[in-house]
């Protein structure tokens, strides 16, 4: 009789440690559905892009040595303090146009991109446009001039910046009226930084730091080398290093500090970041510009590429090698194509 009753205990005993075990053993296995996107991806570029952002996302939470940047602590030092998620809203995305391209190309960016970036997507030109505003979209309209002159450039980057800072977004990113800007992949690129670090990502489009020569008081120069994103593949800055800049960047500081180094824009952030502030930029693959061969992006790693772009190169169309709904007649930028790709259900897609 007690010999029965031991072993029906010890079989509800085994049960009962069968199901803790496969409980735990559920719980283990299942991950955090924001983390197998960021840590899971197919593409080899997007793997090593978020193991360069981690160690830089180390780097800029340490405090630059030798360098005129203040000590880099985050807010969450001490207690971990955790951050918001990264929401796709809290990102301010500046466009860049003239208005002999409102209709070549921004159009094309408003129909396919910009389109679910609108809220928080902001078009900086030089003259109205009626058709654009009218229907929602959020134009600025710079008192710049309407040329390529370094000056005219870094007057709408100034505009940028400015308009950034007095918004409350968490993230400024720049990008041409020739590059198409993936939302998604962005937003999965920069949820990989620390939120209050001070970073700076994008890619260069030469091999090594640029030289620039700074000009000092009386006339006297100085050599100085800096990497710097291009500003044809876009780029973007976190609010707590955007703030830094604002001694170099601010009003009608940016213009000036632009003729200091005699260089473009794009140069000029470069230089406030990584010269001013000690700030070491990071290079990500994700980012396109026109000035690389964009046959060479891989058709499989198209959707979680942050930017891509177009344009001519020796007389013949640089644009990136992808099938689908649209010919290379009827869409030379592979734009259309891409969106389609990325959100087959929009009203115009076949
Ligand atoms: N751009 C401008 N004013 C101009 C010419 C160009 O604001 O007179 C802008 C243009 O809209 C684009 C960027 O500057 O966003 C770069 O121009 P583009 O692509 O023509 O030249 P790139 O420098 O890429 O060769
Ligand atoms: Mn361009």
């Amino acid at each position: 009789m007690h010999k029965r009753w031991t072993r029906r205990r010890l079989q509800v005993l085994i049960f009962t440690f069968l199901i803790v075990l496969f409980v735990d053993l559920q719980l283990r296995t299942s991950d955090p559905p924001k983390l197998s996107v960021v840590l899971d991806p197919p593409a080899g570029a997007l793997q090593r892009a978020i193991k360069g952002a981690f160690s830089a996302a180390k780097d800029a939470l340490r405090p630059a040595s030798g360098s005129s940047r203040e000590a880099g602590h985050p807010a969450t030092e001490g207690a971990p303090v955790t951050q918001p998620t990264l929401r796709q809203e809290d990102i301010f995305i500046a466009v860049k146009t003239t208005g002999r391209f409102h209709k070549t190309r921004l159009a094309l960016l408003v129909e396919t991109w910009i389109s679910r970036t609108k809220a928080h997507t902001f078009i900086f030109t030089d003259v109205e446009d009626e058709d654009t505003s009218s229907e929602g979209y959020n134009v600025v309209v710079t008192d710049c001039q309407s040329d390529h002159s370094q000056q005219a450039l870094s007057c709408k980057m100034s505009a940028e910046y400015d308009g950034f800072m007095s918004s409350d977004k968490r993230w400024f990113c720049h990008v041409d009226d020739d590059n198409y800007l993936n939302p998604e992949a962005l937003v999965s690129l920069l949820s990989s930084f620390p939120q209050e670090g001070d970073i700076y990502v994008g890619k260069p489009s030469l091999d090594k730091p640029i030289t620039a020569h700074e000009l000092l008081e009386g006339n006297a120069t100085r050599e100085v080398r800096f990497w710097f994103a291009t500003g044809g593949a876009g780029f973007c800055l976190s609010r707590s290093l955007a703030e830094k800049m604002a001694p170099w960047a601010s009003g009608s500081r940016f213009e000036q500090t632009s003729a200091t180094i005699r260089l473009p824009d794009d140069c000029t952030v470069g230089f406030i970041v990584e010269k001013r502030l000690g700030v070491s930029m990071v290079h990500c693959p994700l980012f396109h510009s026109h000035l690389e061969n964009l046959l060479l992006v891989n058709h499989r790693s198209i959707a979680h590429q942050v930017t891509l772009s177009y344009g001519m190169f020796e007389n013949k169309m640089n644009s990136i090698e992808v099938k689908g709904s649209f010919t290379k007649e009827d869409d030379p930028s592979r734009f259309k194509t891409v969106h389609c790709l990325l959100y087959p259900f929009t009203s115009w897609c076949p």
